[in-house]
C-alpha cells in the first residue's frame, strides 16, 4: 500500500498515528496516511512561528526573493502535474480529466502570486504636521492555519498558500482526512522549491483532533477555512479564545437562471457542467435551475438526454465524465436527501439511484420541484443532483434566486443584456456568471456571503487579506 508522510519544519514524518485512505472508485484502502494530532500540530505551529519571527532566512527575505521561490514552486507543480493528478484521482475519485486540467491552473495561481509578492506596497501619508513623517507598512498577518476539504484540495490550498506566502506569512496547512494524498505529495515540491524549514507545514488528521488543535493554537493569527458551515461555526467559536481572524469559504446552493431568449444549447451545456462536474462536489455547483416556464419542458428534455449520455466510470480513464463521490458518507447523504425530496413530492426526471457494483457512484440526477416544497431546493447535496423550478416573470426569477441563506455563485442565461445588468446587481451572490458558468482566473476574487462565508480568494484582495497595516510615526 502506498505510504504518505506529513511535512513539519522541513522534515517528512509519519505522524502520531496512521490511517488508511480508501479509493472511492473501488471502496478499498489504497494508501496509508499520517494522522497528525495535537503534538504534531503544536510542533508545526511552533516551526511556522519561528520561521516568521525567529532569526531564520524567511523573515529577512525580500519580497522579490519570496516571489522567486513561488515561481519555482509553480514550475514544479506544472512539471509534476500528471503525478499529482493521478494521486488526487486515486485518493478522492475526482476524474483524471478534471484533476489534470485543474492542476495546470493551480500552477497559474502560484505564478500570479509569485508576481504579486513585490507589488504589495505600503504608503506615505501627507498628514498635517510639518515635523512628522508617517508611513504605512503592510506586514504579514502572522502564522496562518489553512484548512481545506477534500474536493479540489490542491486548488483550495493554492488560493491560500500563494497569497499568504506572497504577503510574507508562514503556514500550517491541514489536508482533509478524506483524500489527503495530493497535498502531502505537494509538500515534496515545497521542499524541492527551497522554502526554508517551517515556512510551509502540511499535516492531516481528523477535524476534532488535528483541526481543533490547529485552530485553537495561541500562535495562530489567522484561519483560512474552506468547508461546511457547521465546521465554520465550530472554528469561529474556538477562535474566540485567541481572537484569531478568520476567512471563510463555505458551501452554496447556487442558482442558474435560464430565460426563454437564451441560447438553449449553450445554457444546457453550462447547466450540465455546472452541476455534474466534479460529481457535483463543488461549492459553486449550479444546483438550482430556475427556468422560464414557456421553455421548461423543452429544456428539461435537452438536459435529461445530456445527463443520461454522461459516461460514468473509472475516474482514472480519460473518457470518464462522472466519477464516484469521495466517500460512502457523502453518497448516503445524497440518497437520504433525494429520498426526502421525492417524499415531499419532487418528480424524478432522471437518475435517482446508484449503479450496481463497487465504489461510491451515483447517477446524475434531475428533480423537478415545481409546486412542491422540496428539501432539495434548500439543502446542499454536494453531489450530482439538480433541482428545477420555473418562473413567469423576471421578478419571480430573482425572488427564487435569492430565496436561500447561501450567496456564493449564480448564473444568468439570456440574450437581453439590459435584463442581465439589472439582475447581476440584485442577485445576492459573490459571483455572477452571464452566459457562462464556472469561469475562474487567479486575477478574479472568488467568495460569497451569508452561509457561503465571507472570504475572498484570488486577486490582489486575497493577498492584502494576509497583511496587517503598521503605522509608523517619525518626528523629523
Ligand atoms: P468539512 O467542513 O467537514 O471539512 C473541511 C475541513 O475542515 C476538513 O479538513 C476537516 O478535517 C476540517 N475540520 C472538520 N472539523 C473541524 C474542526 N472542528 N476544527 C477544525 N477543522 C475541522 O467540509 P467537507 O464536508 O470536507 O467539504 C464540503 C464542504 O466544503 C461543502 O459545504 C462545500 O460547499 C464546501 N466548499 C466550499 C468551497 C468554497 O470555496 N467556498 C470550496 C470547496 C468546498
Amino acid at each position: 500500500m502506498r505510504q504518505f508522510q506529513c511535512y513539519i519544519d522541513g522534515r517528512f514524518e509519519d505522524g502520531e498515528a496512521r490511517f488508511e485512505s480508501v479509493d472511492p472508485a473501488t471502496g478499498a484502502p489504497w494508501a496509508q496516511m499520517p494522522e497528525s494530532r495535537a503534538g504534531d500540530v503544536g510542533r508545526a505551529v511552533n516551526a511556522a512561528h519561528d520561521a516568521l519571527y525567529g532569526n531564520g532566512p524567511w523573515a529577512r527575505m525580500t519580497a522579490t526573493q519570496r516571489g522567486k521561490l513561488l515561481y519555482r514552486l509553480a514550475d514544479l507543480v506544472a512539471a509534476n502535474a500528471l503525478r499529482l493528478a493521478d494521486i488526487e484521482t486515486r485518493d478522492t475519485g475526482k476524474i483524471i480529466r478534471e484533476t489534470s486540467a485543474q492542476i495546470a491552473y493551480v500552477a497559474d495561481y502560484y505564478r500570479y502570486y509569485a508576481g504579486l509578492a513585490d507589488k504589495i506596497e505600503g504608503a506615505y501619508l501627507p498628514i498635517d504636521k510639518p515635523d512628522m513623517d508617517v508611513w504605512l507598512r503592510r506586514e504579514p498577518v502572522g502564522v496562518v492555519a489553512a484548512i481545506v476539504p477534500w474536493n479540489s484540495q490542491l486548488f483550495l490550498a493554492a488560493v491560500k498558500i500563494g497569497p499568504a506566502l506572497a504577503a510574507g506569512c508562514t503556514l500550517v496547512v491541514k489536508a482533509s482526512e478524506d483524500g489527503p494524498g495530493p497535498l502531502l505529495e505537494f509538500a515534496r515540491l515545497v521542499d524541492e522549491a527551497g522554502f526554508p524549514a517551517g515556512v510551509v507545514n502540511i499535516v492531516t488528521g481528523f477535524g476534532p483532533t488535528c483541526g481543533t488543535a490547529l485552530t485553537t493554537h495561541p500562535k495562530v493569527a489567522h484561519i483560512a477555512f474552506t468547508g461546511g458551515a457547521d465546521t465554520a461555526r465550530h472554528i469561529v467559536r474556538g477562535s474566540a479564545e485567541n481572537l484569531a481572524s478568520t476567512s471563510l469559504e463555505l458551501g452554496g446552493k447556487s442558482p442558474l437562471l435560464v430565460f426563454a431568449d437564451a441560447d438553449l444549447d449553450s445554457a444546457a451545456n453550462a447547466q450540465i457542467a455546472g452541476i455534474f462536474a466534479a460529481t457535483g462536489q463543488s461549492c459553486v455547483a449550479a444546483s438550482r435551475l430556475i427556468v422560464e416556464r414557456s421553455i421548461k419542458d423543452r429544456f428539461l428534455e435537452i438536459l435529461s438526454a445530456k445527463a443520461q449520455a454522461i459516461r460514468i466510470g473509472s475516474p482514472l480513464l480519460m473518457e470518464t465524465e462522472v466519477g464516484p463521490l469521495a466517500t460512502e458518507r457523502q453518497r448516503r447523504h445524497i440518497e437520504t436527501l433525494v429520498g426526502a425530496s421525492l417524499d415531499a413530492g419532487a418528480r424524478l426526471v432522471t437518475g435517482g439511484s446508484a449503479p450496481e457494483g463497487p465504489g461510491y457512484f451515483y447517477r446524475p440526477t434531475i428533480l423537478d420541484c415545481d409546486d412542491v416544497h422540496s428539501p432539495s431546493m434548500d439543502r446542499e447535496f454536494f453531489g450530482p443532483v439538480l433541482s428545477v423550478v420555473s418562473f413567469e416573470t423576471e421578478a419571480e426569477a430573482l425572488a427564487l434566486a435569492n430565496d436561500t441563506p447561501y450567496g456564493l455563485a449564480s448564473g444568468i442565461f439570456t440574450q437581453n443584456l439590459t435584463r442581465a445588468h439589472r439582475l447581476m446587481k440584485s442577485i445576492r451572490a459573490g459571483i455572477v456568471w452571464v452566459n457562462t458558468y464556472r469561469a475562474v482566473s487567479p486575477i478574479a476574487p472568488f467568495g460569497g456571503s451569508g452561509l457561503s462565508g465571507d472570504g475572498r480568494e484570488g486577486g490582489i484582495e486575497a493577498a492584502l487579506g494576509y497583511t496587517r497595516t503598521k503605522t509608523i510615526w517619525l518626528r523629523t
